[in-house]
């Protein structure tokens, strides 16, 4: 046989490795990875009490990540999510009109995420990598379906759950009191040499906008600091927004692909009274296995394909 043949052939195999692995891993977040920071994230907006919340982050100097629907921009106008952008926050994608993703066809959720891209794309000029499925809600071929579009799908390890926590009959203490305390729960806690969040809140919300100075001061003052989603995962992990639409996760380094491994957020998500998010994580564990697998298989595969080929030179 000639030897020039088998180096190529190895050769083709060996750079089959990278390729099989960025295909296969999965590519969501729970939390921070740098210790001591905190992403404060606003889901559904903009909204009416948007441009407030942003008077608020200014005066306290911090910078916090906006996923917005396209719906809401077209019913409210880009304004907001232009003052979000040049102020510095970072702008994600939430889906165009807020469905439960794993109830639609990869089609659809295909469609649902260029629209929103495109509404935001028109309105700013960039293009996010970061998406939130509305309800935390992504089973795998979701989030199949949002790697093969290069998005991150984040979700969170601190829940205010301000969206319910005013309208639940029963709440003998004010909204603001509950939301707080969720809020604030698992920080009060928490060791900022160690551990870092990312905070689910909706700008939608106008006690969510309320409390925005009291939160911030609270945090501060336990210790942490605050950074946008794509600040607070650390080095070698994708921007906020693609270079063009063809900008791949696979270009920002190693640390994309374990991202999804973070075990303090895993044990946070436990704790929250969320089932959507707690429906992730079982997903989040059985990816990881199922990857394993996949990479194993597709390793026999490829020798098979080795022997195979020799066989024939
Ligand atoms: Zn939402």
């Amino acid at each position: 046989m000639n030897d020039n043949i088998f180096i190529k052939v190895i050769i083709f195999f060996v750079h089959l490795f990278p390729v099989i692995y960025s295909q296969n891993a999965s590519t969501y977040i729970y939390s921070c990875n740098r210790p001591g920071v905190v992403a404060l994230t606003y889901d559904d907006g903009p909204s009416q009490f948007t441009p407030r919340l942003l008077q608020t982050l200014k005066s306290k100097g911090v910078n916090a990540t906006f996923f917005v629907l396209g719906v809401a921009i077209i019913k409210n106008g880009p304004d907001a999510l232009k003052a979000a952008y040049k102020g510095g926050h970072q702008i994600a994608l939430h889906t165009n009109t807020h469905p439960h993703l794993d109830s639609l066809s990869k089609a659809a959720q295909i469609t649902e995420m260029t629209n929103v891209q495109q509404v935001v794309y028109d309105s700013i000029g960039v293009i996010p990598f970061y998406m939130r499925p509305p309800y935390g809600e992504c089973g795998s071929e979701c989030k199949q379906t949002m790697r093969s579009l290069n998005y991150i799908v984040t979700l969170w390890n601190d829940d205010s759950n301000d969206w319910r926590v005013g309208s639940e009959t029963g709440n003998k203490q004010p909204q603001t009191t509950l939301h707080f305390k969720n809020l604030y729960g698992p920080i009060a806690k928490a060791n900022p040499k160690t551990d870092s969040f990312i905070i689910l809140q909706h700008d939608t919300d106008e006690t969510t906008v309320n409390l925005a100075p009291d939160i911030i001061d609270a945090i501060k003052e336990k210790g942490f600091t605050f950074d946008t989603v794509a600040g607070c995962i650390g080095n070698n992990t994708p921007p906020p927004y693609k270079k063009n639409n063809n900008d791949s996760i696979a270009n920002y380094g190693n640390n994309v692909t374990n991202l999804s491994l973070n075990n303090t957020t895993n044990s946070n998500i436990t704790n929250s009274s969320n089932n959507a998010t707690d429906s992730n994580i079982t997903n989040s564990s059985s990816i990881h296995t199922s990857f394993a697998t996949r990479l194993i298989n597709d390793y026999i595969l490829a020798i098979a394909g080795i022997s195979i080929t020799l066989g024939f030179l």
